[in-house]
């Protein structure tokens, strides 16, 4: 048996007839750029995150990068990232001229540890800026709370975290602004790319609107040098279609990560997630730590089961983030991480018996460990 890592035909498959209707009503419309189809989605996202706003976008590192953007974030000044976190949110950073500040994450949780970020603020810091890693929110609360005692904004890269939980209120409106991608294996994913803005705040959410579509209200009128990153109504109406089905399919990963984790409890060799009471994740990714990952991977790809590593190497010692001079050793839990973190399969379509020959893999592996 073949286990793949994510089988994403399989699960577009399943929506084949409505996601060609939604397809063939955008084609019949001769409306190819924004209108209906952007601004139905726009307010259904909107409805989900409970935020006041939505904002299409071209991709999740423009809803990133146009929200601080937005918030003036420039050069001079700096942005408090993780240190373990996808690229994207670095680079959004970037983008504007300001520095990435990154804080360790807990190693439990994988997300930004509030404790340590305090300590990181300075006088140039303007934004808090977590990631929901892999699904699960960070703790927002302390963020929320030390954002507003320091008079900083706090923005949340939610690309991972369609659907997720905090404090059982769904992730979108908790900090002052919040970027989403619909990437395609995202959990809420478009046939091509996508992003968004979610804020309560009419202010952001007007400038990015205006940013995102050449710096112009009305046509031929350009009130700042804007960019063109828009939300592709074709993709709005794809999204439409699966936006109802997402709660459905975070439903099945659930289902997904607790048989892995009921699985691999007695496996000593692995350390699974960490879910905080206040979490209710999405599994955008079910990722465990091992000492012997690399051994791990290979033995499982032997067996035809696929893994992934998110991510190998953490934005401090990318090439591009050279001439930051962080050398090896300036974020030790997010170093260890990059050799120990291991994402199985998971998706809504995933099958139970492929489930089960994973937990059988990583245990045989665990037993020849032993031996
Ligand atoms: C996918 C992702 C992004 C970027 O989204 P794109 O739509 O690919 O630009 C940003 N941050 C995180 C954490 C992501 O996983």
């Amino acid at each position: 048996m073949t286990v793949k890592f994510l089988d994403l035909a399989a699960a577009n498959c399943e929506l084949r007839p409505e996601l060609d209707t939604a397809i063939a009503r955008v084609i019949d419309s001769g409306r190819y750029i924004l209108g209906g189809e952007v601004e139905a989605f726009e307010a259904q996202y909107a409805d989900y995150c409970h935020a006041a706003h939505c904002v299409g976008l071209g991709n999740g590192l423009d809803a990133l990068h146009l929200i601080l953007r937005a918030m003036e974030v420039r050069s001079g000044d700096e942005v408090i990232v993780s240190s373990n976190t996808y690229i994207a949110t670095w680079l959004a950073v970037s983008m504007v001229g300001a520095t990435p500040v990154p804080v360790e994450p807990n190693p439990a949780t994988h997300n930004l540890d509030p404790e340590r970020v305090e300590a990181a603020i300075t006088p140039r810091t303007k934004v808090i800026l977590p990631t929901h890693l892999y699904g699960q929110p960070a703790d927002l609360d302390p963020l929320v709370e030390l954002a507003r005692k320091h008079g900083l904004r706090l923005v949340e890269d939610a690309a991972q975290a369609h659907g997720a939980r905090y404090d059982g209120r769904p992730v979108g409106a908790h900090g002052d602004a919040i970027a989403w991608s619909f990437y395609p294996g995202k959990n809420l994913g478009a046939l091509g790319d996508g992003g968004a803005v979610t804020t309560d705040d009419a202010v952001v959410a007007d400038r990015i609107r205006v940013m995102a579509n050449y710096g112009s209200r009305t046509k031929y009128v350009n009130e700042v040098r804007g960019f063109n990153s828009r939300l592709d109504p074709l993709q709005a109406a794809i999204l439409s279609v699966k936006l109802a089905r997402l709660d459905e399919w975070n439903d099945r990963r659930r289902r997904v990560a607790a048989r892995y984790m009921d699985g691999l409890a007695e496996v000593a060799a692995v350390r699974l997630p960490a879910v905080p009471q206040w979490a209710e994740p999405v599994w955008h990714q079910f990722v465990i730590q091992c000492e012997e990952r690399d051994p791990l991977a290979a033995h499982l790809s032997a067996r035809g089961i696929e893994t992934l590593i998110h991510y190998p190497i953490p934005p401090h010692l990318q090439a591009a983030y050279a001439d930051l001079r962080m050398p090896r050793g300036s974020f030790p839990i997010a170093e260890r991480l990059a050799t120990e973190v291991l994402s199985l399969p998971i998706g809504p379509h995933l099958p139970p018996d492929a489930v089960d020959e994973v937990i059988a893999g990583i245990a045989s592996f665990a037993r020849e460990a032993v031996e």
